[in-house]
């Protein structure tokens, strides 16, 4: 197991340090991140900082295309790697006192504080530099508002505690800004206008052309400041402008101010217009600081109501849950249809800020649970719109139908690796059972109707051109690709992704069938009997002998080898072994056979469940934080208590105590459904196969309770799981059948059962 590193407090509702960490400075503004589904920043200090830190402040949808950078050139490479780009830095507040820069890497400081609040959003940070004779107390507040998105909102105070203090400020907005991973070191800005008027200052910048007729973005970022200023100075130069103001504070005196910021983007607003549109919402969102705070507070207790999971018993994992949700919300919230859930959202650049099949392996079930459909129906619409260009990629590959890219902003393929872009292929099937699991969970077939049954006979042809016959094994086969575990490449047979595949086939002819009158498609009768002969024939790699799924064709040749014999000193293994040792390793990054156990759980014996996890598990890292949630549902399912919530909470404490030793580059967003998903579909073991909601709760042996809501089939329903029994209530719908472990209760208001206790299978 790797070692935690856990840098700040355990608190129900708070990340809380007093410790400025400047050894690990990146992983605390990592953690204190904070976004609003428009626009997100890393938990960057306003004023200079000259320590090793990365400064990051990231809009939603605004992107470059960095060309692709590659040893050696292989056909069918994308041309460029799309990526996320920071953006103008709006937060920085220059401070001296008395003519000295205040720089918390260089000067003494006593009584730091540094809290983010997830009950509302709000980051709160306070701490005395002493100069000379001047003791100053500063305090910083801020919030990006989840009611006016373009809003942010930074409130700084400087107390004189004893001393003379000329204080200095030079508050901007700038976009001297770089992407610490470009490819070539690139400028992505450049500056179209900047100025002041009366008391608002503004930039304009632009991205630069590309090669690849890909959209140039520009944004404006407008400021204005209240306060107690003095002597308030405008300033500019290229791609910046500041203001400068000061104050002569006395012992006991205190100087405060409020920097207000409006961003707007060519995504909404063209160029010429922007201006004009950010001076004029700066100008309307004119409540004072305490009304704008409030109305944040009660935006965010709004969607605590609904999606808080409260745990007693157990403060790690209370913050680890919240702290998840805190995260994916501020990321995504179904507001815009055009936006998706990256793998690192507002919190760095790696992974660029794009979509992957995380989100329909991984958000999409929370989402459908704590949201309106409609926010999911947006996920889907956002692969439904990226059709064409998901053919693209299948063209490029010399395949028919579509396949949709491992990472992409526009639905081209933009991964710039060929184990990932050309094998890992798998992921045009989660695209697939994300129609599914939206059509089953909601059980409205009107998009899988239409839209969906487009998407579906898409990735269906790309399977059916993609499997080839064995003349010598009579069957199907998959040669050459990356299964999930993405520690092994260009493998043969990948149970789970002839799995997915087959499944495909089915699920595309079956629904077609059932829809054929109104489908906007046409399935010809000669690719019906080829699916068909594909679903009967297609091969899945078994071993009698284990009775187990066998990963791959040669899987079973390698040394298999328990991760416990690992020493402790090599892992994480892709950050201490060559990559060569790597692929030749038995160890799995993430779920791969269990993957396909988990989405199609109602398919599988029990005893196949625990013969597959009981051989696949131990060789499991768990270096892709994707890994664990699907670990906690299964075990729990397998009456693995003790395994289930170890895997809990390293899915919820993934980044607040930096298992995987790379929180620092960012949170890992999409894998924050996991904790959610370890108790829902975990602890709970809630199901909702074949038009049926179930429930087979346990409760963790530390916790005296634990309760969340679901949103199911127009019901909101509030669970709660004690010592005793397992309550459920129905809050709003109409009554509903309900499984509770295997009898049937009808819930019309309340109904309780006594929670069942069986001996753990550790
Ligand atoms: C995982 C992929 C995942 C990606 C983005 C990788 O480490 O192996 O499955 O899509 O991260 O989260």
């Amino acid at each position: 197991m790797n070692q935690i590193q856990r840098l700040f407090d355990i608190d129900p509702w708070k990340i809380r340090t007093t410790t400025l960490d400047k050894q690990n400075r990146r992983l605390q503004e990592s953690l204190t991140s904070m976004g609003n589904g428009y626009m997100g920043l890393r938990g960057n200090f306003e004023e200079t900082y000259s320590g090793d830190h990365h400064k990051g402040t990231y809009l939603a949808g605004i992107w470059y295309p960095d060309k692709t950078r590659v040893g050696w050139w292989k056909n069918g490479y994308p041309d460029y790697f799309g990526k996320v780009i920071n953006a103008i830095d709006f937060l920085q507040m220059n401070i001296s006192i008395n003519d000295v820069e205040v720089d918390l890497a260089k000067q003494e400081l006593v009584d730091f504080d540094l809290e983010l609040n997830m009950e509302n959003g709000v980051l709160t940070r306070s701490f005395t530099v002493v100069l000379g004779d001047a003791k100053v107390r500063f305090t910083f507040q801020r919030f990006l508002s989840i009611v006016k998105k373009e809003l942010a909102v930074i409130k700084m105070t400087a107390e004189c505690l004893s001393g003379e203090a000329k204080i200095q400020v030079i508050s901007k907005l700038d976009n001297n800004v770089q992407n610490e991973d470009s490819n070539y070191e690139e400028m992505f800005w450049v500056e179209k206008e900047r100025g002041h008027k009366e008391e608002i200052s503004f930039l304009t910048a632009q991205t630069v052309p590309n090669n690849f007729g890909i959209e140039q973005f520009s944004i404006t970022a407008a400021m204005k400041h209240v306060g107690n200023l003095e002597a308030q100075v405008q300033h500019d130069d290229t791609l910046e402008v500041s203001e400068q103001f000061e104050w002569q504070l006395a012992t006991g005196e205190t100087g405060e101010v409020e920097k207000r910021v409006v961003v707007v983007t060519s995504r909404d607003i063209p160029e010429a217009k922007q201006r004009e549109a950010a001076a004029e919402l700066l100008t309307t969102y004119n409540q004072s600081y305490d009304e704008l705070y409030k109305e944040q507070s009660a935006a965010w207790a709004k969607r605590w109501e609904l999606a808080d999971v409260l745990i007693e018993g157990d403060d790690e994992a209370q913050q680890g849950i919240r702290y998840n949700i805190f995260q994916l919300f501020s990321t995504y919230y179904g507001e815009d249809e055009r936006l998706n859930i990256g793998p690192k959202g507002f919190t760095g650049e790696k992974y660029g800020g794009a979509t992957y099949w995380d989100t329909e392996a991984y958000a999409v079930p929370m989402y459908l649970a704590l949201a309106k459909p409609e926010v999911t129906k947006n996920l889907l619409k956002y692969r439904h719109n990226q059709l064409p260009e998901a053919k693209i990629n299948a063209q490029k590959q010399g395949l028919k139908g579509a396949l949709y890219p491992m990472v992409t902003f526009t639905g081209i393929e933009c991964h710039n690796e060929w184990e990932i872009t050309f094998e890992e292929i798998h992921r045009n099937g989660a695209i697939a059972y994300a129609i599914y699991n939206y059509t089953n969970y909601t059980g409205d077939d009107s998009y899988l109707q239409k839209e969906g049954l487009e998407v579906l006979s898409e990735i269906a042809r790309f399977w059916a051109d993609r499997v080839h016959y064995s003349k010598r094994n009579q069957k199907y086969m998959i040669h050459g690709v990356t299964g999930p575990n993405e520690y092994e490449n260009n493998i043969n047979n990948n149970w789970y992704t002839n799995t997915i595949a087959a499944w495909v086939l089915k699920y595309t002819l079956e629904s077609y069938l059932k829809h054929q009158s109104s489908a906007t498609v046409t399935i010809t009768k000669e690719e019906q009997e080829k699916w068909q002969d594909i679903i009967e024939n297609m091969y899945f790699p078994e071993d009698q002998e284990l009775g187990v799924f066998v990963q791959h064709d040669t899987f079973l040749d390698k040394d298999l080898m328990h991760a416990s014999d690992l020493a402790p000193e090599d892992r994480p293994l892709n950050q201490k072994w060559s990559w060569d040792k790597i692929l030749r390793s038995c160890f799995i990054k993430q779920a791969d056979v269990l993957q396909g156990i988990y989405f199609f759980n109602d398919q599988f014996t029990y005893e196949e469940k625990k013969r597959n996890f009981e051989f696949y598990e131990p060789m499991t890292v768990h270096e892709s934080s994707l890994s664990p949630s699907v670990h906690a549902v299964l075990a729990a399912e397998l009456g693995k208590e003790e395994k289930s919530v170890e895997m809990y909470q390293r899915t919820a404490r993934l980044d607040l105590d930096n298992y995987n030793n790379d929180t620092q580059d960012g949170l890992h967003i999409t894998s924050m459904t996991g904790s959610w998903l370890a108790i829902v579909q975990g602890f709970a073991q809630m199901k909702t196969f074949n038009d049926t909601l179930s429930f087979a709760p346990f409760l963790p042996r530390k916790w005296q309770k634990y309760a969340f809501h679901i949103n199911y089939r127009g019901r909101l329903i509030a669970v709660a799981v004690n010592e005793d029994e397992v309550t459920l209530s129905l809050k709003e719908g109409a009554p509903i059948e309900v499984t509770m472990y295997d009898q049937t209760v009808e819930l019309a208001d309340k109904v309780s059962v006594p929670l069942k206790k069986e001996e753990s299978d550790v």
